[in-house]
């Protein structure tokens, strides 16, 4: 690990200035995946700005009826809060889905969104990797991709994200608010990721210096009628090689709106508007689930160890929408811990 100095923000605006003087420093907040990566050698800031102590652990109501979280909110915390327990559960149901409950203790919010891929390759600095190293070529294009990603993907690079968090957010159409040299401003979900193209080691659009402070969910939380379902090869601490976020308003058994979310098969979470258009109107049964599940896999394309992806993807979505349809929501196996 490289040698690195420390320092403390003492409010957001002193953290986006120290960033500014330092184009080599990187914020730390609960530190679980940065300093993974810069043991790994991945990762080499020569800077930390703590970022801990901004005060940004809020969760309170907005005034037109949403919800504005502070990005340092830990994810244990955010789970469990009572405000998005009752009208957000698919959000608490999609963290607790994810790592274990030490992690989410320290992770944030914040941190969540910019986790960075894993791609075994990414983590090994023996082996090219263009998200790493720009230019040096993708070793899991032909190498063991598993887990990596089935749409959305470039010939630079195959990588997915791997956030669970995130594919609720992106279904529940969150924002996200940052701070920056230019000031304050709002990106909506679907555009805060990337998708690789060529330019790989860009994971999302932020610009330089600046830092999140929260993110706002809108009024509608589709508590009655949701699901998160992640299948992955442990029952936890293991990383989705498929995840859906499946939210519905149902009137009288007709869908008046849907949301449907894949995590673990591209670089952002993966939503496209016709299949969830296609659900507008209709009865919710497993036919019209199938067309949705059809048009949101529609543009797939599996490499050698990961195409199983693609059949499995489209049972889940039919089984989340299910359950969401039902009421009768995905359990996490995780007890509460307070
Ligand atoms: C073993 C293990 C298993 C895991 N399993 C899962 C899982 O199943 N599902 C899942 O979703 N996640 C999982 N995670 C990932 C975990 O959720 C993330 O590591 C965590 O959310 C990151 O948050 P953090 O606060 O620790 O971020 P940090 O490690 O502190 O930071 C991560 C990155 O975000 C930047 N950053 C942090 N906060 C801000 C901010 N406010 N503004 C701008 N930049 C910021 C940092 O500079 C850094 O680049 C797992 C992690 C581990 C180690
Ligand atoms: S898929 Fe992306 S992260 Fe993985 S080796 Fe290729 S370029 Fe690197």
């Amino acid at each position: 690990m490289n040698n690195f100095q420390y320092s403390r923000a003492t409010d957001v605006a002193d953290a986006v200035r120290q960033n500014i003087a330092d184009p080599a420093a990187k914020f730390i907040a609960g530190g679980t995946n940065l300093i993974d990566l810069m043991k790994y050698d991945v990762e080499r800031p020569l800077r930390l700005i703590d970022i801990t102590r901004l005060p940004l652990k809020m969760v309170e109501e907005t005034a037109d009826g949403g919800v504005r979280i502070g990005a340092l909110v830990p994810n244990s915390d955010l789970a469990y809060h009572p405000l998005i327990e009752r009208r957000y559960p698919l959000l608490s149901s999609a963290i607790l889905a994810g790592a274990s409950q030490q992690l989410r203790n320290m992770a944030s919010t914040g941190g969540n969104l910019l986790q960075r891929t894993r791609c075994f390759y990414f983590y090994d600095t023996a082996t090219p990797c263009n998200k790493r190293e720009p230019g040096s070529g993708c070793s899991a294009i032909n190498g063991i991709n598993r887990i990596n990603a089935v749409l959305g993907t470039s010939e630079a690079c195959i990588a997915t994200h791997p956030s669970d968090m995130c594919v609720a957010l992106a279904a529940l159409e969150a924002k996200v608010q940052v701070a920056g040299p230019a000031g304050q401003r709002e990106i909506v979900f679907a555009d805060f990721h990337r998708l690789p193209g060529d330019t790989p080691h860009l994971d999302n659009n932020l610009r330089p210096n600046e830092i999140i402070t929260a993110i706002e969910l809108p009024p509608r939380g589709f508590a009655a009628n949701h699901s998160y379902l992640k299948i992955r090869d442990r029952l936890s601490y293991a990383f989705a090689l498929v995840s859906v976020a499946a939210a519905l308003e149902l009137e009288g058994g007709r869908i008046k709106e849907a949301r449907v979310a894949l995590g673990g098969v591209a670089h952002k979470p993966w939503r496209k508007p016709e299949a969830e258009s296609v659900l507008g109107g209709q009865m919710a049964d497993e036919t019209v689930f199938a067309k949705a599940a059809d048009l949101l896999l529609r543009d797939a394309k599996g490499y050698e160890h990961n195409a199983f992806k693609i059949g499995l993807a489209r049972r889940a979505v039919i089984r989340t929408l299910t359950q969401a349809a039902r009421g009768t929501p995905q359990v996490q196996s995780v007890k509460k811990v307070r």
